[in-house]
């Protein structure tokens, strides 16, 4: 580096630095919403939860996840020479193992840091729809190719209710008993693509069921990760499980 280059980007870096200064501030004196609706505070403490094949930052509006996709526990579906394969051993008397097994990926969820309703709700699309806090990915209550439903995938489900589809990414359509049984029915379990959180199917030692949930299959209130109150979804055993009508919130991006 020369002494030349180094002015320039001096020259260009202060002015910058002040407009996002100012702009900061004229946002907080516009509309008094700056930064109250998502705390930095209930952020950082939603995303230390993550585990560590999940890595976190912030890029400009959006919070970041990267994910290997790759669950932290047992199944039929990993290489049998892989410590976690496990043989089938739940209690589903139908269960068939599918042809696909566990395999790393690249998922790069974004996510609005700042999460708000949309105005036209998004149908949620086959493939990823949001991220558990172990860094398997959710998808929705519809099997592939033409929105078919889950009734012949869910016998292909594991001991802890997931499966991989054809590319290997292992993934979960219903609740993952591995993370409620290790951190309780009413845990905060992950995140949709729109940035509102997912919680187990019980709440304050109820078991939550459809009819407590809107068409998104969620609602909203306090909640120990955020304090403040903020809506969420629920996972329960009826179908549609996660998700309804589609997304509450604006979405962020799922990449592959
Ligand atoms: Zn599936
Ligand atoms: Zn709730």
């Amino acid at each position: 580096m020369n002494y030349k280059n180094e002015n320039n980007i001096l020259f260009f870096t202060i002015p910058i630095i002040l407009l996002l200064f100012l702009t900061a501030c004229n946002n907080e004196e516009e509309d008094g919403l700056c930064c109250s609706e998502y705390e930095l505070s209930d952020l950082s403490e939603a995303y230390t939860l993550f585990s560590d094949n999940v890595t976190v930052y912030i890029d400009g509006q959006y919070v970041v996840y990267e994910t290997n996709n790759l669950p932290d526990h047992k199944s039929p579906y990993w290489l049998t020479n892989n410590p976690l394969y496990e043989p089938y051993n739940g209690n589903n008397s139908n269960f068939k193992i599918n042809p696909n097994r566990i395999m790393q990926q690249n998922i790069v969820v974004k996510i609005p840091s700042n999460p708000s309703e949309a105005t036209n709700k998004e149908s949620t699309p086959l493939g990823a729809i949001g991220i558990s806090r172990n860094g398997v990915v959710f998808y929705n209550q519809y099997a592939g190719p033409n929105n078919t439903p889950l009734t012949n995938e869910i016998n292909s489900f594991d001991q802890y209710f997931g499966h991989p589809q054809p590319q290997g990414a292992y993934h979960y359509h219903i609740e993952p008993t591995w993370l409620t049984t290790q951190y309780g029915k009413d845990a905060f379990l992950g995140f949709l693509a729109d940035g509102f959180p997912v919680y187990g199917p019980e709440e304050n030692g109820t078991t939550i069921n459809n009819s407590n949930l809107d068409d998104y299959h969620g609602h909203s209130h306090a909640t120990s990760e955020f304090s403040e109150g903020i809506y969420h979804y629920h996972i329960t055993d009826q179908d549609p499980y996660i998700n309804g009508d589609g997304f509450y919130g604006v979405k962020g991006s799922i990449t592959n």
